[in-house]
C-alpha cells in the first residue's frame, strides 16, 4: 500500500529478539534490559502478523534482531514466512557468529539472502568494536554462505575511509560490501558519522574506473558502485549524507510487537495486543492488524530528523529496533 506521501510500502524488518551474543559499541555495549519471554512475540504470532501485512502489500521481509540466530524459532519462522502468499523474499541480517553451525538448515530454509555485519577483519579491532567477538567466526560465516550458494552481503558501519580489507571479499566472489553511515540512535549518538562520500572517494582513488552500478541489488536504499575486476559491488547506505527518505519503502516490527513507521520516531502501533486478544479469531486478528497497520502506514513520517537530533523521539537501542 502507499503511505500518506505516495511511497509504496512493501518491506518490513522484523526483530526476533533484543538479545545478542555481541556487544557492539554503537549498538548495545552494556547488553539490553532483559524482558520476560512472554512479552516477546512467538513464532506463530509473527507469522500471523506477516500474513496480515502481506495482504497490505508487504512482500519483502528481513529477519533481524538483536541477533536473530540466538532464537531457536528462527528456522521455523523463515520457512513459514516464505510460504505466505504474496511474500517474495525473506532475508536475514546477522553478526554471523552462530551461522557456520546453522548453515545447513539456513540453506534448506530457502532463505533468499544473508547480510553479515562485519566492520573490520582486524581481530583486535573487531574485538574492540564487538565487545570481545572473534572475527574468524564472522569471516567463516561469509565463506560458508558463499559456499552454500546463498546471496551474501557484508554490512559495515562506516568507521574509516580505507576499507580494502572488507572490499577484498568482493574481489573473487559476488559478495556486495555495504557501508552504513552511523546513525544517531541509542549509543550511535556518541559517534561522529564518517561520511560515506569520503569512502567512495577513497575507493575511486585506489580503483580508477569505479562507476555506478545501476543493476538491482534488492529492495533497500543502498546505492551501488562496480569496481573494475571485482565480482561484488560496493554499496552505500548513507542516511546522514545521502538522505533517502523520499523513496523509503519500509516499516519495522519490534520483538514485542510494536510496528514502527520510521527509525527515528517512537511512532506506530501496537500489534501485540491485537494478536493476543483472546476474543478474536485468527481471521478477525488479521483484519484488525490490517486496519491498525494501514492507519499507521498512512501516517508514516515524511523523513527522519537525524540532522536535528533534539527531535529524535526514539529512545530504544538499535538492537531493539532491528537496525
Ligand atoms: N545482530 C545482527 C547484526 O549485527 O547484523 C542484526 C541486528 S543489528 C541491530 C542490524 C544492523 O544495524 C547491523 O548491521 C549493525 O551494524 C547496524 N547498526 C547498529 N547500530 C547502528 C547505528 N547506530 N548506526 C548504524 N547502524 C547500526
Ligand atoms: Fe548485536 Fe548486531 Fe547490535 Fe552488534 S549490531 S550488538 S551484533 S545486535
Amino acid at each position: 500500500m502507499k503511505d500518506g506521501f505516495g511511497r509504496e510500502i512493501n518491506y518490513i524488518r522484523i526483530s526476533l529478539t533484543d538479545r545478542c551474543n555481541l556487544r557492539c559499541v554503537y549498538c548495545m555495549p552494556d547488553g539490553v534490559r532483559l524482558v520476560p519471554r512472554e512479552e516477546i512475540l512467538r513464532e506463530d504470532e509473527i507469522a500471523l502478523i506477516v500474513r496480515a501485512l502481506a495482504q497490505l502489500g508487504i512482500c519483502h521481509v528481513k529477519i533481524t534482531g538483536g541477533e536473530p540466530l540466538v532464537r531457536s524459532c528462527c528456522r521455523g519462522l523463515i520457512r513459514q514466512i516464505r510460504g505466505i502468499d504474496g511474500i517474495q523474499t525473506v532475508t536475514l541480517t546477522t553478526n554471523g557468529i552462530l551461522l557456520p553451525e546453522r548453515i545447513d538448515w539456513l540453506k534448506e530454509s530457502g532463505i533468499d539472502g544473508v547480510n553479515i555485519s562485519l566492520d573490520t577483519t582486524d581481530p583486535k579491532r573487531y574485538a574492540q568494536i564487538t565487545g570481545g567477538g572473534d572475527v574468524s567466526k564472522a569471516i567463516d560465516a561469509v565463506h560458508a554462505c558463499v559456499k552454500a550458494g546463498i546471496r551474501t552481503k557484508i554490512n559495515a558501519v562506516t568507521m574509516r575511509t580505507d576499507n580494502e580489507d572488507l572490499l577484498a571479499f568482493a574481489k573473487d566472489e559476488p559478495v556486495d560490501v555495504r557501508f552504513i553511515e552511523m546513525m544517531p540512535i541509542g549509543y550511535g549518538k556518541q559517534f561522529r558519522p564518517v561520511d560515506n562520500r569520503k569512502v567512495l572517494e577513497e575507493i575511486m582513488r585506489v580503483h580508477p574506473g569505479t562507476e555506478p552500478d545501476l543493476s538491482l541489488h534488492g529492495p533497500g536504499p543502498a546505492v551501488y558502485y562496480r569496481i573494475p575486476g571485482y565480482q561484488g559491488s560496493a554499496g552505500f547506505i548513507s542516511a546522514i549524507h545521502g538522505k533517502f527518505c523520499g523513496s523509503c519503502n519500509r516499516i519495522r516490527l519490534t520483538s514485542m510487537g510494536f510496528l514502527k513507521t520510521c527509525l527515528c520516531y517512537d511512532e506506530g502501533t501496537d500489534l501485540r495486543e491485537i494478536v493476543r486478544d483472546p476474543k478474536l479469531s485468527d481471521a478477525d486478528r488479521c483484519g484488525k492488524i490490517r486496519e491498525a497497520a494501514g492507519a499507521a502506514i498512512l501516517h508514516k513520517p515524511a523523513a527522519h530528523c537525524f540532522d536535528e537530533p533534539g527531535e529524535i523521539t526514539e529512545r530504544h537501542l538499535m538492537a531493539s529496533i532491528g537496525g
